[in-house]
């Protein structure tokens, strides 16, 4: 059995695949060929919004959102520690600070309301209202802007999250690298701030072979900015260079094959929803393991994973172990908050700094899954869970 199913999907779009390869290996453009329009005029529209554009992964999608905000030296911008590195590392490349902010227990998901203290915190230098970067270097830090992130696919909570940037008049981005097809009140994932970086990843729910991503926004003057960005701050023409940029541009090829996926991934989130409803089902009776939560009224998750908890450190490992013996792979994302990582050691923070992140970061796991996992494969997981 795999975490995630790759062929499964292969095997059934092959043929789709394969001739959307040979037309871009026909017409030649492997930088900027007309797949790649094609499949950003196809996402803006999928996901309502007027901009959509393509660089070379869900990190370069972050990174340059940030930098046409201009995030630079003296910024701080919040975020979760509950997250995949990527997200609070385009903060420290800037040379910006990232703020880190606990998360909801029940969604894992940025707390709008520890975000508001954390803002106040910082305005007062005063953190024992919320902790804050410790050093003389991080009191005079500018409130720039959020990163919300939608873990497991579930969109933050935007409505509260926008509140608290409009008091403050910070930006607002949503790392949507997990939930790419996700709802929140009517509107599509990725559509729920200011701007919003996906993934295309292979293992995340819309994935290519190789890297990618998209920004997309309905800020002109943002997406103008972003497109000069990934091909070296070109101006009129690419030499024609207005500001400091990056190459990152998504290849033709990726753009190619996400748009043959694109095609069944409407028909892939309706069976991601099944997949999960059948392991909530299962799960109800199995009590140590707390399922996840239930989309609160009004969301869909995109199901990046299907991320269950146990009461305790120590029952993770063992059921871990439990279900590798049984050939059942497991995952942890992630098992180390970010705060902790020794990479952001400079900022100061300690255990206990974000009890509900860390927590979570000892406690959860993800079963296998995908829209082609089968009940039988299902069944054979839950035996697995149940056996001693
Ligand atoms: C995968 C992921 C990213 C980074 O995407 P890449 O395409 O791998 O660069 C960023 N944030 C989150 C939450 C992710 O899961």
């Amino acid at each position: 059995m795999k975490f995630i199913d790759l062929e499964a999907q292969q095997d059934l779009i092959r043929d789709r695949i394969e001739s959307r390869i040979r037309s871009v290996l026909d017409h030649g453009q492997y930088i900027l060929g007309p797949e790649v329009r094609e499949l950003e005029q196809t996402l803006a529209l999928y996901v309502g919004v007027k901009h959509a554009i393509s660089c070379s992964s869900g990190t370069d999608a972050l990174l340059l959102a940030l930098m046409a905000y201009g995030v630079g030296r003296g910024d701080a911008v919040f975020t979760t520690p509950f997250t995949f590195i990527a997200t609070a590392e385009v903060i420290s490349l800037l040379g910006a600070v990232p703020v880190f902010v606990d998360i909801d227990p029940v969604t894992y998901n940025l707390d709008p309301g520890a975000l508001e203290r954390a803002v106040q915190a910082l305005a007062d230098h005063d953190d024992s209202l919320h902790p804050l970067p410790r050093g003389e270097q991080f009191r005079h830090l500018r409130p720039r802007g959020v990163i919300a992130v939608d873990l497991y696919g579930l969109p933050a909570d935007y409505d509260a999250l926008k509140a608290v940037c409009a008091k403050y008049d910070m930006f607002l981005v949503e790392d949507a690298a997990q939930s790419f097809g996700a709802e929140y009140k009517g509107k599509k994932a990725c559509s729920l701030a200011d701007v919003a970086a996906t993934s295309f990843f292979p293992a995340k729910p819309l994935g290519c072979y190789g890297d990618g991503g998209m920004i997309f926004t309905d800020g002109d003057d943002i997406a103008e900015i972003c497109r000069s960005l990934l091909v070296h701050g070109k101006g009129s023409d690419k030499y024609d260079n207005v500001r400091i940029g990056l190459n990152a541009r998504l290849d033709t090829l990726q753009a190619a094959i996400l748009l043959a996926k694109f095609e069944v991934f409407p028909e892939e989130l309706v069976a991601r929803q099944h997949v999960a409803a059948r392991y909530t089902e299962a799960l109800k009776a199995h009590e140590p393991i707390l399922r996840p939560p239930m989309a609160p009224e009004g969301l869909l998750s995109a199901w990046a994973q299907y991320t269950v908890r146990t009461t305790d450190p120590q029952t993770r490992t063992a059921v871990m172990d439990r279900l590798k013996k049984a050939g059942i792979p497991t995952g942890v994302y992630y098992p180390k908050a970010l705060h902790l990582q020794t990479a952001f050691a400079s900022l100061g923070y300690r255990p206990g700094d974000f009890p509900a992140s860390e927590e979570a970061s000892q406690t959860v796991f993800s079963l296998p899954f995908g829209p082609y996992l089968t009940a039988k494969e299902q069944t054979l997981i839950i035996a697995g869970l149940n056996s001693r």
